[in-house]
């Protein structure tokens, strides 16, 4: 199919399913028979269903502007502060799971501030959000003899090899029943591979089911000192 084609035919399905809760809920509330009750429900489900497709055209937004990006606007910045930055958020996302970063203090990258910081967040929130409950969550960054080295692995589900080459798909997700529970657009790691490539850097994925997965990426050492 045409790319086109494809991305509207995506974007039908992403907004048809929110779109039919909300569409239910204003039935029910247009009928007398819903209490004070369903009626509050009604509208903390209806929140969530515009929030979702808020966040889907939100994240569009960064795609588009990523992939529209020259590097023009590229300077020198502290990747390693970027990276440790992360991590007061990340304490407060998760309890279950343990999340342990190791990072090189004073690796400073060549780049856009903004597209870095997508690409690092939404790896490690991938990794809170997919690896499952109870699972060790590890973020390194380190200069490596190619360049620099950022990281996630996770010892949680994992994904199976089917899946990998398509998961930088736009839309793309393991598990379609699960995705209302981890609340993801199925954008992130487009993002993330557009956000690289303007880089010159490649995201690589290896996984085994069962076992756990690893995302990370190699800056090319002419844009790390
Ligand atoms: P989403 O918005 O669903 O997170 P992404 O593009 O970020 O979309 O990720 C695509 C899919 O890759 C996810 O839906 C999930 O199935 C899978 N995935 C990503 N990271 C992990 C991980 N650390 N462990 C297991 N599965 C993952």
């Amino acid at each position: 199919m045409h790319s086109r084609q494809t991305f509207l035919a995506n974007m039908n399905h992403e907004l048809r399913t929110p779109l039919t809760v909300l569409q239910g809920y204003l039935e029910m509330l247009e009928g007398d028979y819903a209490t004070p009750a369903l009626q509050q429900k009604a509208i903390e489900a209806m929140k969530e269903q515009s929030q979702r497709m808020a966040n889907l055209l939100q994240q569009l937004g960064v795609l588009a502007k990523i992939e529209h990006s020259t590097n023009a606007d590229h300077q020198r910045l502290n990747m390693s502060s970027l990276i440790s930055a992360m991590q007061k958020n990340t304490d407060m996302l998760t309890d279950s799971q343990q999340v342990i970063f190791d990072v090189e203090p004073d690796i400073y990258v060549i780049g856009d501030e903004g597209q870095l910081q997508s690409a690092v967040s939404n790896l490690i929130y991938n990794a809170i959000r997919h690896a499952g409950e109870e699972t060790t969550i590890e973020i390194r960054w380190e200069k490596v003899e190619q360049g620099a080295k950022f990281s996630v692995s996770d010892n949680g589900i994992g994904i199976e090899p089917q899946h990998l080459a398509h998961l930088t798909e736009r839309f793309y997700r393991v598990d379609e029943s699960r995705s209302n529970k981890t609340g993801g657009s199925g954008l992130g790691l487009a993002i993330v591979k557009h956000a690289l490539e303007q880089h010159q850097t490649r995201l690589e994925i290896s996984s085994e089911v069962g076992k756990g997965s690893q995302f990370s990426f190699i800056i090319p050492r002419e844009l790390v000192d």
